[in-house]
């Protein structure tokens, strides 16, 4: 279901009111929104904070992912090592 979900497509969606407004004015069309360092635009504000979100949560499921495979993979060792004692005594 999230795979039809891309956020690239979403980013380009959303259009910068500075960009809607070059592109009225016929300059700078290859800019897609505010440049980083000046104020940006209230679309693009909003895209910054969604995407910050986005990130958060993609970190989060990450590190829930990889403590789980740590988990298992502890799991396993585990077994094996007492499977290995067994097969000693
Ligand atoms: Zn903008």
């Amino acid at each position: 279901m999230t795979r039809f979900i891309k956020s690239d497509e979403n980013d380009t969606k959303a259009s910068c009111r500075r960009v809607m407004l070059n592109e009225y004015l016929n300059e700078r069309k290859n800019r897609r929104r505010c440049e980083e360092k000046k104020e940006k635009c209230d679309v693009c504000n909003e895209m910054m904070k969604l995407n910050e979100k986005k990130i958060v949560k993609n970190a989060i499921q990450k590190k829930k992912r990889r403590s789980l495979m740590q988990n298992e993979r502890e799991l396993n060792l585990m077994k094996r090592q007492k499977y290995d004692s067994q097969q000693h005594e």
